[in-house]
């Protein structure tokens, strides 16, 4: 698949119209996409949940959940997002170490389909809470497989002494925990590895690790209606043309010859990234070209507040002139105009030779860009142009 940034969806001179910095979303490539996962899912027991919090710009939520898809939320906020955009309060997921009770309350009063629980005192207060309204709340347990996949700078999740889910150790007692209360209703297990993940091994050592829990807790007379994944799937960040749709084919692959699943088990998955992070760029103008002693800089428009994964994890994404016409290129550090020095987009990026007034498109920008938005120094927030 070619670009689809420069294509006949959006000529450059209407791109030229709206006013920088914004996010340009190519609502095709999301439609495709989805699509795609659909399809490899279809046969399957199988439903993907949206994690929310990537992206939670209504316009994108709506095609999502016109999709099919359920959606994954972390916070009250986003189960209200969730409703609005159209997802069916059954196929919403609740996570998050830190649910509050008001947030409980919302999740319980429209009867979202999962909380996935991340301790016993947290399953204590939703207990009490539901018990509270009449009601039972559909539970699953998340789990800390203690799995650290060693990629290169991917942002775990699942590793023994991080604040995520619950040591495997402790999970047979907060099992029996879950099914004493009164107010819950165990559902399943649910697991979630981290961020980024481009290699199928951890993945592999995911379903190696259920499928000896699944047995364990069979011996006992125990069983799951759901086992839940988690997502982290990752994105090409350097070559977004090459691999516009992420490797959705070989994900599910993994899951489906390493896992066990028992007769009648649901698969869940929450992918977040994977399913948003090609369709967005963010679209800025060269405010200033300035050369110093050793570097050139290019000033833009758009900075950390606009999208702060450079400045946050030292993120990679790929940036093009889109109105150059020089067939020379210069070396330039690409940078925004926040007080801070981390606020930087790339270091030593090559580009055809740019001039104020350029227009640059920072790629794979979907997913955890405009969420991650801000207003630091008083900035407006971008806004979100669309494809047809
Ligand atoms: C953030 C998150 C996801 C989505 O992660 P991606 O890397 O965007 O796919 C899924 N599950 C949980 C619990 C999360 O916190």
């Amino acid at each position: 698949m070619e670009t689809r940034l420069n294509d006949n969806l959006l000529p450059l001179d209407q791109l030229m119209q709206h006013e920088t910095p914004f996010y340009f979303y190519d609502l095709d490539l999301l439609r495709a996409t989805i699509s795609h996962i659909n399809e490899l899912t279809a046969s399957h027991n199988a439903i993907v949940h949206y994690a929310v919090k990537a992206n939670g710009n209504p316009r994108i939520l709506k095609e999502i959940a016109a999709a099919g898809l359920g959606a994954d939320v972390v916070s009250g906020g986003e189960i209200i997002a969730a409703l609005d955009a159209g997802f069916s309060p059954g196929k919403i997921t609740f996570a998050g170490v830190g649910k509050t009770d008001r947030e409980i309350k919302l999740g319980l009063e429209h009867e979202i389909g999962c909380f996935n629980v991340e301790s016993v005192p947290e399953l204590e207060v939703i207990s009490q809470l539901a018990t509270e309204m009449g009601k039972t709340a559909n539970v699953a347990l998340r789990v800390n497989p203690d799995i650290d996949a060693h990629t290169h700078r991917f942002i775990t999740t699942a590793t023994a002494d991080n604040k995520f889910g619950i040591a495997i150790e402790f999970l047979p007692q907060v099992v029996k925990r879950a099914h004493a209360l009164p107010g819950i209703n165990l559902r399943g297990l649910h697991f979630h590895l981290g961020s980024q993940i481009t290699v199928m091994r951890p993945y592999q050592m995911l379903c190696e690790t259920i499928n000896r829990l699944l047995d364990d807790f069979e011996h006992d007379g125990t069983t799951f209606e759901i086992i839940n994944v988690g997502g982290g799937l990752g994105i090409d960040y350097a070559d977004p043309d090459a691999h516009p749709i992420a490797d959705f084919e070989q994900f599910f692959a993994t899951f489906h010859h390493h896992l066990n699943l028992r007769q009648g088990q649901q698969l869940h998955f929450e992918l977040g990234r994977s399913i948003v992070g090609q369709c967005g760029s963010l679209i800025a103008r060269a405010t200033y070209v300035k050369h110093n002693r050793n570097k050139q800089f290019v000033i833009l428009d758009a900075g950390m507040t606009d999208l702060i994964r450079p400045a946050l994890y030292d993120a990679h994404h790929k940036i093009e002139n889109l109105s150059s016409r020089s067939s020379e290129r210069a070396t330039y550090d690409v940078v925004g105009p926040v007080c801070e020095s981390s606020d930087t987009f790339a270091h030593d990026c090559s580009l055809p030779t740019t001039q104020r007034g350029d227009l640059i498109a920072i790629r794979s920008a979907g997913a955890y860009g405009e969420s991650m938005a801000s207003t630091y120094n008083m900035r407006r927030l971008p806004q979100a142009v669309f494809s047809i």
